[in-house]
């Protein structure tokens, strides 16, 4: 099942790039979480190279089984407590949603000699059940995270409102796509190169809006088991 469902997510990120007239490349982020490992080993069996997780020490746990052949996206809300061994495990963390975790998380690379690549979650529609910093808030980290030395900021993450409708989020992802391009004005070129959002119910739409990392977890694996 994993490897006809990855093929036709993939035709489908195909489709939609081929609607908005893109050529760029598309990351395909495969999400894991509460799926057991034989799935993560199934599916970088057909080809997935980038794998999500929301939890550290879930992520831990397959990642021994692997030996630097995927790259791990830390996708879930992310606690200042934990900052140390996300840090030692994560190639990307899509989840640096406030100041605190931003200086947490630079201070965690340092004590381990590595600089973290990041991404900067918004969140773009305001809700109060969404993690994720306000817009508001966006331009001051983005001048604090210029001043770190052991974050490397490449790009902006985004969850979009569960609407009925899914046309509804359109604008949503519009919006998270002018903040991305604003963020490319604001540090070194070609630093800004992600822009994270999408998932089952909406990656099209984000595609279609500028989104080139998206975060596929429920059409590849079935639903989850909680
Ligand atoms: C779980 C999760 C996903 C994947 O969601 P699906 O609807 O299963 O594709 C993507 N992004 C984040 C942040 C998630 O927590």
């Amino acid at each position: 099942m994993i490897k006809e469902n990855v093929a036709v997510i993939e035709k489908r990120i195909a489709d939609a790039a081929a609607r908005a007239g893109r050529t760029d490349k598309i990351i395909l982020v495969a999400v894991t979480k509460n799926h057991p490992l034989e799935n993560v080993e199934e599916a970088a069996a057909c080809g997935i190279t980038d794998v999500g997780e929301n939890r550290v020490q879930e992520a831990m746990e397959k990642m021994e089984h692997f030996h630097g052949c995927l790259k791990w996206h830390l996708i879930g809300h992310l606690q200042t407590n934990k900052a140390k061994h996300a840090v030692a495990h994560f190639d990307l963390i899509h989840s640096v949603d406030s100041a605190h975790l931003l200086k947490a998380v630079d201070k965690a690379a340092e004590n381990l000699g590595k600089v973290q690549d990041i991404l900067l979650q918004v969140n773009v529609a305001n809700e109060e059940s969404k993690f994720g910093m306000e817009v508001d808030a966006f331009p001051e980290i983005i001048e604090m995270a210029k001043g770190l030395s052991h974050v490397r900021v490449q790009g902006l993450m985004c969850i979009a409102p569960d609407y009925e409708n899914v046309e509804d989020v359109r604008p949503v992802f519009r919006i998270a796509r002018a903040l991305y391009e604003h963020m490319q004005t604001k540090f070194p070129a070609g630093q800004i190169q992600y822009l994270s959002m999408g998932m089952t119910h909406d990656f099209e739409i984000a595609i279609e809006e500028g989104a080139n990392m998206v975060r596929v977890g429920t059409a590849i694996f079935g639903p989850r088991n909680y």
